[in-house]
């Protein structure tokens, strides 16, 4: 059956075979020299693990405090949604919605939509929605930046430093955690196991 399955080339739409691979291979178009599809192992386990993890770590990073700055004896310490709501405090509101959104909402969003995906196909049962939900991670996934507020944090906490002793909460630690999780989630995901594993239930 594999061997009569077509597909097209995502760049120069040439029609082909597509053929049983090795694990960890990839089927290139033989026009273009496009990638076609990857064979891998597990991937779209690895994939929902990770994904779990994310949303354990996504919960540490929420509840617990982000820091806490020490300065001439008082001290005061912050959680993400509290940054937020300082930011919005301070009429930043654009930053305030944009850390909101690309920070907590499409973070949250993604791995709810992934969860939706995946954990039904692991059990073997049929939900609605697939395709579009997976069109939706993919619409929204850019605009996840969580690496990119860590990076800011992790500046503002060395400029800090110099002037206020800053002690790094859990939350910290979980959101570094998140930035590795949620990129391994993205790097084993293979939408092709998707299509695939969708394929019995039409
Ligand atoms: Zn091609």
């Amino acid at each position: 059956m594999a061997a009569q399955t077509l597909i097209a080339c995502p760049e120069c739409d040439q029609l082909q075979h597509e053929i049983a691979l090795a694990p960890h291979a990839i089927a290139l178009c033989s026009r273009c020299g496009a990638q076609l599809y990857r064979q891998t192992l597990h991937g779209l386990d690895y994939t929902l693990a990770f994904t779990l993890a994310s949303v354990l770590f996504f919960l540490l990073a929420n509840v617990f405090p982000l820091l806490r700055l020490e300065l001439q004896g008082s001290s005061r310490s912050t959680t993400l949604f509290g940054a937020v709501t300082a930011l919005a405090s301070q009429e930043l509101i654009s930053v305030a919605l944009l850390v909101l959104a690309t920070t907590i909402l499409v973070p949250a969003l993604e791995m709810a939509a992934m969860l939706y995906i995946l954990v039904p196909l692991k059990l073997g049962a049929n939900v609605p929605g697939v395709a579009a939900t997976f069109r939706f991670v993919q619409m929204i996934r850019p605009w996840g930046m969580v690496e990119v507020f860590m990076l800011g944090l992790l500046v503002s906490v060395v400029k800090l430093a110099t002037s206020a002793t800053v002690i790094p909460g859990v939350a910290l630690w979980s959101f570094g955690a998140l930035m590795f999780t949620l990129s391994a989630a993205a790097h084993f995901f293979n939408p092709r196991d998707l299509w695939l594993g969708l394929r019995p239930y039409g």
